[in-house]
This record gives C-alpha cells, sequence and structure tokens, in this order.
C-alpha cells in the first residue's frame, strides 16, 4: 500500500506576497512565446518592491507593491500575507530533465569511477544504468511512487515547481509502464507539476543486446502504443549515442511517437558528436546534453524552436574537466535550458539552485542567462510555456521565495538551500 509522506489538500489559497526586494517576472521582452535567445535570456523583467497576488491557482496581479495591493478583491482578510522583505520572488524553477524513477544509489559505480573508470566502460562491466533495472523491476508501483515523491519533495524544497520525470530503469513493456505509473501515482501526492516522459529507449537492455531491432520493435509497436492509449506520457525520449540507440534507430522511434502525437526529446552529443540535421526535422521539444554539438549544427538549432538542454551536474559528478558550451550556443542564438538531470548513476542532486552555480562558475553563463534557462526557457523546452516559466496575469502561481537580496545569490551561494519558501499553483508545497 502507497504511504504518502505528506497529501496535498488541494484548496487553493489565496495569497498576496508583497515587498520583495527583487520580483523576477520573466515577463516577454518582446511579443510572442517563443524561447529566450541571446540577449532576451538576460532580461528578468525585474520589480523593485515587488509583490504578487494569487487567486485560485493563478498569478492574478504582478508588479510594484503599492499597484498590486490595490487590486485586492473585497475579503482581504481571507488573504494569506507574504512579507518578501529582503527577499528575491521568481517563477518557481522548471526541472526539465530528470530521472527519478530509481531505488537505490550506484555506490559500487561511484567509486569505481574515482578510481579512474570511465562512464563506457563502467557500462562494460555491467554496472550503469543496467545496475538500476533490477532494483526497478523487482520493485512495486507503490514502492516507486514513493521514491519519486521523495525526490519531488526535496526539488521543491530549493525551489522547484515543475518536474519532468522519466521513465527508463525499466526497459521491459512491464517495467516501464510501471515506471509511468509510479510517476502518476507520486504526482498525485505534490502540487507541482510533473510531466512524464517515455524513455524506454535509455540503453538496449540485456536480453536484447544481440538483437537490438527486435527491442526498437517492441518500443515503437508494444510500448509507445500502450503508454500512448493509456496517456502515462507526454513526451519520448531517447538516448541517441555510441553505445545505446544510433541516429536511424532514434528516427525510427521518433517516427512511433510522433505517430501517436506524443512530443519528442532526445539525450545526444553526451559522449559524442552527432549529426542533428535529420534529428531536428522532427521539431524535438529538446536536445539535452549537447556536450559535443558541432559548430554546422548551430544555426539550424538556432533557427529551430528546439530549446538545447544543459545538465552541467553530470559533468560535475563525473569529474569531467569540460562542461556543455553555453556560450557558443547562445551566442549563437540557440535557445538553452538548464535542468539537473537527476538521476542515480551520474547526477544525484535535485538542486536547481546548484545547476545555476555550475553553470555561472563552469560554463560563463551570467547569473541571469542562468536564472531565465532554469525558469521560461525550461518551461518551453516542455512545451508549458502558455502556464509556466514567468510570473505573468494567468498563469499558473508557482513561485520561489529566496532568503537573498539579489538575484545573483541565487547562483552566488553554493552548498546552501537558501529557498525559504516555494509555492506552487497558489499553495505551499
Ligand atoms: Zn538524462
Amino acid at each position: 500500500m502507497f504511504a504518502p509522506t505528506r497529501i496535498y489538500s488541494g484548496t487553493p489559497m489565496a495569497v498576496l506576497l508583497t515587498h520583495a526586494a527583487q520580483l523576477l517576472t520573466l515577463r516577454a521582452p518582446h511579443a510572442g512565446s517563443g524561447p529566450r535567445r541571446g540577449a532576451q535570456m538576460r532580461e528578468l523583467g525585474m520589480v523593485d518592491d515587488g509583490a504578487l497576488l494569487i487567486l485560485d491557482g493563478k498569478i492574478a496581479a504582478v508588479g510594484v507593491t503599492d499597484e498590486v495591493a490595490k487590486q485586492l478583491p473585497p475579503g482581504r482578510a481571507s488573504l494569506e500575507d507574504i512579507d518578501c522583505r529582503g527577499k528575491v520572488v521568481l517563477p518557481g524553477f522548471v526541472d526539465s530533465h530528470t530521472h527519478p524513477v530509481f531505488t537505490a544509489p550506484r555506490l559500487i559505480d561511484f567509486e569505481k569511477r574515482i578510481s579512474g573508470a570511465g562512464y563506457e566502460e563502467i557500462a562494460e562491466a555491467g554496472g550503469g544504468i543496467r545496475t538500476s533495472l533490477r532494483g526497478v523491476r523487482e520493485a512495486s508501483t507503490a514502492g516507486l511512487a514513493q521514491h519519486v515523491l521523495s525526490a519531488l519533495i526535496q526539488m521543491s524544497a530549493q525551489g522547484t515547481t515543475t518536474v519532468e520525470a522519466k521513465s527508463g530503469y525499466g526497459l521491459s513493456l512491464e517495467a516501464e509502464i510501471k515506471s509511468l505509473e509510479a510517476v502518476r501515482e507520486a504526482s498525485r501526492h505534490w502540487n507541482g507539476t510533473v510531466v512524464p516522459t517515455l524513455l524506454g529507449a535509455h540503453v538496449v537492455p540485456p536480453e536484447y543486446r544481440s538483437n537490438p531491432d527486435e527491442y526498437v520493435r517492441l518500443l515503437c509497436e508494444e510500448l509507445i502504443p500502450q503508454v500512448a492509449g493509456r496517456e502515462l506520457a507526454t513526451f519520448v525520449d531517447v538516448f541517441c549515442e555510441r553505445g545505446a540507440f544510433s541516429p536511424e534507430r532514434t528516427q525510427l522511434i521518433f517516427r512511433a511517437a510522433a505517430g501517436h502525437k506524443l512530443g519528442i526529446r532526445a539525450h545526444v552529443c553526451q559522449l559524442t558528436a552527432a549529426n542533428l540535421g535529420p534529428l531536428l526535422l522532427f521539431h524535438p521539444a529538446s536536445l539535452d546534453h549537447m556536450d559535443f554539438v558541432r559548430d554546422d549544427d548551430l544555426p539550424l538549432l538556432a533557427a529551430s524552436d528546439t530549446v538545447a538542454t544543459l545538465l552541467p551536474a553530470a559533468n560535475y559528478f563525473l569529474g569531467l574537466s569540460t562542461f556543455p558550451p553555453a556560450r557558443r550556443l547562445i551566442d549563437a542564438g540557440v535557445a538553452v535550458a538548464l535542468a539537473t538531470d537527476y538521476n542515480p548513476g551520474t547526477a544525484p542532486t535535485p538542486s536547481m539552485p546548484f545547476v545555476l552555480s555550475a553553470a555561472c562558475t563552469q560554463m560563463k553563463m551570467l547569473p541571469a542567462e542562468a536564472i531565465t534557462a532554469a525558469t521560461y526557457n525550461g518551461a518551453r523546452a516542455l512545451r508549458l510555456q502558455h502556464r509556466k516559466g514567468s510570473l505573468e496575469v494567468g498563469k499558473d502561481a508557482d513561485v520561489a521565495i529566496f532568503d537573498v537580496e539579489d538575484y545573483r545569490e541565487l547562483a552566488y551561494w553554493f552548498g546552501v538551500n537558501r529557498c525559504s519558501r516555494t509555492i506552487a499553483m497558489g499553495s505551499s508545497v
């Protein structure tokens, strides 16, 4: 029996936030809802002495405190007032790339890597993604849901209100469906927003190693149709990489996903360069990692609405000396998002503020660019920009309050949680 650690009551409240030292609205600098690129990524729509009025889970007014206070409806006494003096208020983070459906940390891999083994070497030795298979296959749906919920709670404690959650450690029809059912179950007990993604194409499972085409057939003809039919996922993701799925097999899986009206995203260019042209023909919502993106592909990416989601926590945890090329991408006009990549093998962190720190110190993103990448562009990477990623009237009231006076401190402090309160759909998380 699934035993949640907390249950969301589901009663949105009227809330008034006032006197924020800095309210970062992330409102559109120009007309249109395209992802933010280039100089737009530095525009935070900041309001000094800012306020936000939340009614019925939506943002009802936003601006300077004096103006917003005038828009209070009758019955002010029923409002909850939150004094944000000395604090920064911003849209809740959108963590657009996570793998929360697993049961245990991978400590043997951790030690092996410290002793010098590489990512692919660990995978060859039976470690890596395959290590998590047994735990997920043997777990109950309720047991997995408990793990997912625990991760969601840790994420929201650090300001995250929207999480994309992938399956991908089951790698059989039953275990992938069970993983997505666990995501659905966990999301019912957390008042943030969860976007489920089918990552059946994470690696080829051991029982299909001699016949990967048969596994691709299973994905395309059985798993994707079942997941689509039961509305268990919004997106299909593929790990398109040497040792995982070739570009040709990736395209077969994309075609099946599109045929079932599911969105598309991919892990690509993490370990080796890939030709992005054929993948971009499928209009993926995002292409993630991008460490080895080729210069030739930058104009194509910049001309598309596909977001490049960068995952520096993985580089940090793997002890790499190189990080995703954020400057090259941003300066070429590519829309960039940041996410944790929360997973047991390469990025065991629920913390978007840590990702901001890594993006600024290791990838030379400016704090404002990193905040845009972690909010609005993250929402764009999940095609939720009409509801999430900025504080604008009519959008979901997803808000993070940080106990700092200047937005640059969000990326400056690390190893400490300065998030003092998280509000999702108008209610405290
Ligand atoms: Zn990933």
